[in-house]
């Protein structure tokens, strides 16, 4: 998330809010942001679903006075993946929706995703004018007999379930035939209500492993390799020939081989944008610091990688602008624009269990087909954002000779390796991210970049 404001508690930034439940995300400040909202769409038709959270029914009910105080028509289409409510709100060319989800945060944190019509992410105007709306109170509430109502459908599910199938890259005869045997691991969020059954519906052998919609998360929501331990040893015990995992609200995928080893999450774009170049040919588009994998997809199938800011909203954008049939990011998002311009986990499972059904190969000799890279992920803490800012400036004059990309921050790239230094979002810190052929190399660079940017922060603040 790239905030626009930041405390301990609350994240408000370019997609929603994001807070602590029981501390900052209080009901008032709920209500008053869909409040806002539905001020922001003039009281019409807003799609409404939330993940699997315990605070779920009390933001639910929060966002609903909220809603329907400002007259507008809300479909809530109940517990649903973030890219199903999008799906839904560009079914039902709905003027806005409104997802109830902390994403990869942490248990406690609950917040809200806004997009506009049909599920498109908010542009910059319409995020500034909610924030306006937002800030100054100043709500266009509805009088007695123009109170908005609610209306609730339970076929989301089967609506995500049934676009996904009918994807002309999808052919699951040939998914049956191969009866793969998969571990799906949803963290008890919101995934647990559709990935079993799409795996299902793919002829696969399920085998469910944290898929109780309760909202309380039996790993990290966040689906790092260090928080999938159970899903490798189920892959191992069951023998299986896949372990797949998602985050709290199942917009994100990722990938575990059959020998119960948890896999990059920069594999399912890199993989899932492979597959799809096989059938059919456009651009792709990644952000900065998402693996060379992807140039070396864009190389083999000759088609132009563009690369955008970290941020689902840039890959979108520049997506749209370029027609690329393809985009996403290294966090296991990946973007399917025939189904919406939103990362979605669900069509990335079947995207991935297709590739190996066309395939006798296993899913770690498939991935032998890619160079080994290793990305290694720093921070360095500034005093502040503006220090930050100065600092990118000077690294920028310090290797103005160099092959640099200052899509966003500065990215230093050779031809096989990188380093990108970019601000965070969310705190004052320099984010320094870099890849390589080896860890030990991109830990290196990594290093080499700190101790650079440590001594110029000397020089800068004089300390
Ligand atoms: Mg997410």
């Amino acid at each position: 998330m790239n905030a626009l404001n930041t405390h301990d508690d609350l994240i408000i930034s370019v997609s929603g809010v994001r807070g602590v439940v029981g501390s900052a995300l209080n009901p008032s400040l709920l209500t008053h942001f869909a409040a806002a909202f539905g001020t922001l769409v003039e009281g019409q038709t807003v799609v409404i679903g939330r993940d699997t959270r315990t605070s779920g029914p009390m933001a639910h009910h929060a966002i609903l006075a909220g809603l329907v105080a400002t007259g507008c028509k809300v479909i809530d289409v109940g517990i649903c993946p973030t890219p199903t409510v999008l799906l839904m709100s560009k079914i039902l060319t709905a003027d806005g929706s409104l997802v109830i989800t902390a994403s990869h945060n942490p248990i406690d944190w609950n917040g809200i995703e806004f997009a506009s019509q049909s599920g498109k992410l908010l542009n910059e105007e319409e995020r500034t004018r909610l924030m306006s709306i937002y800030e100054s109170g100043n709500f266009t509430l509805a009088a007695w007999d123009e109170q908005g109502s609610v209306e609730t459908i339970d076929t989301a599910i089967d609506q995500h379930i049934s676009s996904v199938l009918g994807c002309d890259w999808l052919i699951p005869e040939c998914i049956h035939a191969r009866k793969l045997k998969v571990v799906i691991d949803c963290g008890n969020g919101a995934g647990s209500v559709i990935s079993p059954r799409l795996l299902r519906a793919l002829g696969c052998d399920v085998i469910e492993l944290n898929c109780v919609p309760d909202g309380y998360f039996p790993r990290p929501a966040e689906p790092t390799s260090e928080a999938l331990d159970q899903l490798c040893t189920a892959v191992k015990s069951e023998d299986a020939d896949l372990g797949l995992a998602h985050d709290g609200d199942a917009d994100r995928l990722v990938l575990v081989s059959e020998e119960g080893t948890p896999l990059s999450s920069e594999y399912t774009f890199a993989l899932a944008a492979e597959f799809l170049l096989n059938k059919r040919k456009g651009d792709i588009v990644a952000t900065v610091s998402t693996s060379r994998m992807l140039d070396d997809v864009a190389n083999r199938h000759s088609v132009k990688l563009h690369r955008t800011p970290v941020g689902v909203g840039f890959v979108v954008e520049k997506m749209r602008e370029t027609g690329a049939v393809i985009g996403g990011e290294g966090t296991g998002g990946v973007i399917y624009p025939e189904l919406g311009y939103t990362t979605d986990g669900i069509a990335s499972i079947a995207a991935i269990v297709q590739l190996l059904a066309e395939s006798t190969a296993t899913i770690s000799e498939v991935i032998t087909s890619f160079p080994n890279y290793a990305i290694c992920k720093e921070k360095l803490e500034v005093p502040s954002q503006e220090i930050a800012h100065v600092l990118l400036e000077e690294v920028v004059e310090t290797y103005a000779h160099e092959n640099l990309d200052l899509t966003d921050g500065v990215k230093r790239i050779w031809g096989d390796r990188w380093v990108n230094i970019r601000k965070s979002g969310t705190e004052p810190v320099l984010r320094v991210f870099s890849e390589a052929r080896t860890t030990e190399e991109a830990k290196t660079l990594c290093d080499s970049t700190l101790e650079t940017l440590k001594s110029l922060m000397t020089q800068i603040v004089g300390y």
